[in-house]
Formats: C-alpha cells, sequence, structure tokens
C-alpha cells in the first residue's frame, strides 16, 4: 500500500507546497448548495459549470476505480498580489503575470506521477488542473489544507489564498488520509466583501459570477452595461482578473513569497506598462511577451477593449 508521507515527500520534491491525500468520496452537501448556486442564476454564463454536475461532486464516478485523491498547491505569491498604486488603470491578477499554471502543474504532476510510478508500476492516475468538472477546492479542505473563506477561495494557514490547487487521482488505497480541516478563521472579518469593487460577494461564500471582475475582463463580452443585479458594475483599473478580494485578506498579509521558480520572479510587472502600450501594442509583440501566459485566453484585442471601456 502507498505510504502518505513518501507521497508527500515526492509532492515537495516536484515543487508543490503544500499536499494533502483524501479517500474518494460524495460530497452531496456541496452538491446540493451548489446546484441552488446554479438555479439562483449567479453561475451567469459560465455554462460550463453545470456540465457533469453528477460526476463533479464523485470523484469515484469522475475516474473510474478512484480510490484516493493527492491534493496538491503551490504558492504564486508576488509582491504584486498584495496591491497596485492607487489609479493603476493596467492591473492584472497575480496568477496571470507567470507562466500559463495550467501548464506548469501537470508538467509538476507527472513528475509526481511517474517517481510514484517508479514505486509502484501497477499505479494508474489522472491528473487535474482546473480544467476538469472536480471539487477541487472541498477536496482541499477535506485534505486538511485550509477552509473556504468568505470570498469562496481557500485560504490556508502557511500560504494564505494566494495558492493554485490540482490533483492526481489515483486507483490505490494510502496507507493515512489527512482529516478535513475544521471550522473557518474567517470569524467577524469582512474584508473581503467590503473590498470587492462590485459587491460581488454573497452571503453564502460563493460569488456572483455577474458582478465578478474576474469573469467580466476574461469570459464574458466586455458589454458592462448588461442586466446586473444589484447595479451597475465596473472593472475597477482590472483588465485581466481581480485580486482585490484577496490582497485585502488578514491571513496573506505574512505569508511569504512564492519560491518555486515558475512563480518567482513572475514574466513581467503590470505596473511598468503603460494603457498607451497596451493600446498600440501588435498581435505579433503580444504574442511574444505574453504567449506563454494566462492572458492569451483572452487575447490583446479583449485586454485592450477591457482598457477602452474603463477611458
Ligand atoms: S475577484 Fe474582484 S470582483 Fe470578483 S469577488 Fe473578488 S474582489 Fe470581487
Ligand atoms: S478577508 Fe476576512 S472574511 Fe475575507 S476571506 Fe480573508 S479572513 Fe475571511
Amino acid at each position: 500500500m502507498l505510504k502518505s508521507s513518501i507521497i508527500k515527500d515526492l509532492a515537495l520534491r516536484a515543487g508543490f507546497d503544500l499536499c494533502g491525500i483524501v479517500p474518494c468520496c460524495h460530497f452531496a452537501e456541496n452538491e446540493h448548495y451548489f446546484r441552488e448556486w446554479l438555479a439562483s442564476g449567479y453561475g451567469a454564463d459560465l455554462y460550463y459549470l453545470e456540465r457533469n454536475l453528477d460526476k463533479r461532486f464523485d470523484v469515484g464516478r469522475l475516474v473510474e476505480g478512484a480510490k484516493s485523491v493527492i491534493v496538491c498547491g503551490v504558492n504564486y505569491k508576488s509582491p504584486r498580489s498584495m496591491g497596485y498604486p492607487a489609479g493603476c488603470p493596467t492591473k492584472v491578477a497575480s496568477y496571470a503575470c507567470n507562466r500559463d499554471y495550467h501548464t506548469t502543474l501537470k508538467q509538476m504532476l507527472a513528475t509526481l506521477y511517474a517517481s510514484l510510478k517508479e514505486l509502484v508500476p501497477s499505479l494508474c492516475a489522472r491528473a487535474f488542473t482546473d480544467s476538469a468538472p472536480l471539487l477541487e477546492k472541498q477536496l482541499a479542505v477535506q485534505a486538511g489544507l485550509g477552509w473556504i473563506g468568505r470570498q469562496s477561495l481557500l485560504i490556508t494557514p502557511r500560504f494564505g489564498s494566494f495558492v493554485l490547487l490540482c490533483e492526481l487521482v489515483i486507483d490505490h488505497e494510502v496507507d493515512c488520509y489527512d482529516s478535513p480541516f475544521e471550522g473557518s478563521r474567517c470569524g467577524e472579518c469582512r474584508r473581503c466583501v467590503e473590498a470587492c469593487p462590485n459587491g460581488a460577494i454573497l452571503p453564502t461564500k460563493s460569488i456572483d459570477a455577474c458582478r465578478c471582475i474576474s469573469r467580466l475582463t476574461i469570459e464574458k463580452s466586455p458589454d458592462l452595461t448588461s442586466e446586473c443585479v444589484g447595479g451597475d458594475v465596473g472593472l475597477a483599473g482590472w483588465i485581466f482578473g481581480c485580486d482585490e478580494c484577496q490582497s485585502c485578506c488578514p491571513y496573506n498579509r505574512t505569508t511569504p513569497y512564492a519560491t518555486n521558480l515558475n512563480f518567482a520572479p513572475p514574466l513581467f510587472d503590470p505596473v511598468e506598462i503603460s494603457a498607451e502600450e497596451w493600446q498600440r501594442m501588435s498581435e505579433e509583440l503580444f504574442a511574444e511577451r505574453f504567449g506563454q501566459t494566462p492572458l492569451l485566453r483572452s487575447g490583446l484585442q479583449r485586454i485592450q477593449q477591457n482598457i477602452k471601456s474603463q477611458d
């Protein structure tokens, strides 16, 4: 049987900062709340969230023969994660200032899998990096890595919320599973709710995607005048993603910066690129400078539209 301590050691060697292991289970309560959230329309046009709902909450149905989930996390905090100069019109969420994390985390999971395979050649596994219907934040709580904050993100005691998650689902049992993280440490704090420029944080530790800048700058068409419950929305200087509800969180204040070389130092600092420079940029230069980053997902034209909509 695989030993938990060995898996965790190999995860650290693969570059992860956090690792917890859980048996496959069905998150019935979460499925109930998620279905209610979707039915309330808070998912906006993120229709992909509605697919494979039964599998999303039951890893055993997602991967045949699955027995355990190795939940891994990597700290990506950079100085820019903690904020921008007042009035900066070209803010980019700090995760996006690096190479696309889907690629990076997949490579790290492949390294972990290869190491485990050396120990147990019969092992079969499937890797997930935010790309499949997996309830990764809840899995991370079950794996003892942290709690879900009021802004709906995982907060870990050691690294705060600037943590990227990924999972290796394996068809073997492990000698010792982690205990779930009990309770929330948010207490009476409401800083994230107060800091959100669009009031997008709901009382149920979930987000109104219609109002969330992360979606408004990346997923949605840039027409901000569309029917948003609760009044107008704006982008508050963000041109890709938004970190406001994280940079204000007291649990991020004293956490260390990333040490993993995939995230430190970041590939660029958005403060050094003016709005005019973005507007003048050619597609060739964009591909050359940002082709490896998540900015490619929205594309140059979308970034330019986001800037223009804030003129
Ligand atoms: S990412 Fe920005 S807009 Fe979305 S909930 Fe957080 S602070 Fe609000
Ligand atoms: S800002 Fe406060 S309420 Fe929000 S997630 Fe952090 S600790 Fe919780």
